[in-house]
């Protein structure tokens, strides 16, 4: 595995699509999804000036920042993956931003941790933009309604959208669904006036981060295209 090389080239690629959508660098963040690899290899990652780490999965994520120790709290963390209501609290503790609320159920469980810590937690709502049956997500037309209900809960912030395409060989066949979360994220602020919290769109991975970029993405999660594999 190249780190070097793999990182060098996705930060020309996120380069040349950010100048074609007339962005600056500043817009954008990059997250290392780090769930290929093991803890050995987030020092690297941060002489490569990454600091902002996804997971999917809370178990191997805990692992990994107790193997760190210290040095876990030079990175920010995400979480990427479905979130089951009974690991909530233990993610809200650990974890900076996490990109998959996609049920009320879900909203107050962490909501209440959130007031108990004094701290709103920081949530994106997870949308199933392509419909899939294999994919999590509040469905497009629902979006609107659920923001309303979480709005209320004292101990979350929410904070925009996240989104995962359909895999696909030719990332032009995914532009639409980045398309629509892009939407969705306008008619929220719209219409419920949410202000300057509400402002990440997570959507792009390795495979399409490109176009999400043109598309208007805040946060891309790459993994593969870094790690190689
Ligand atoms: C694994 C994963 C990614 C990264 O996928 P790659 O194709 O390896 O870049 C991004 N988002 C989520 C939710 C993931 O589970």
């Amino acid at each position: 595995m190249d780190l070097k090389t793999n990182i060098l080239s996705v930060r020309a690629k996120i380069d040349r699509a950010l100048a074609a959508a007339g962005r600056q660098p500043e817009e954008l963040t990059i997250l290392a999804v780090t769930k290929y690899v093991d803890a050995s290899v987030f020092k690297e990652l941060l002489t490569y000036g990454l600091q902002e780490i996804g997971e999917n999965r809370l178990q191997d994520a805990v692992g990994k920042q107790e193997a760190l120790g210290e040095l876990k709290t030079k990175f920010k963390w995400h979480f990427i993956g479905s979130l089951q209501t009974n690991k909530a609290r233990a993610a809200a503790l650990r974890f900076d931003l996490i990109h998959s609320l996609d049920r009320i159920n879900l909203a107050e469980v962490l909501s209440r941790v959130g007031e108990e810590i004094e701290r709103r937690i920081p949530v994106l709502i997870q949308v199933n933009v392509s419909g899939e049956r294999t994919k999590h997500g509040i469905a497009p037309d629902e979006v609107g309604v659920f923001y309303e209900e979480i709005r209320k809960l004292p101990g979350l912030r929410a904070s925009g959208l996240m989104t995962m395409a359909p895999y696909t060989k030719d990332p032009e066949t995914v532009r639409p669904v980045f398309r629509e979360l892009r939407f969705l994220f306008e008619q929220v602020k719209a219409e419920y006036n949410p202000g300057p919290e509400w402002r990440e769109l997570s959507m792009g991975m390795s495979n399409d981060y490109a176009v999400a970029i043109e598309e208007g993405a805040t946060i891309v999660r790459i993994g593969s295209a870094i790690f190689g594999v």
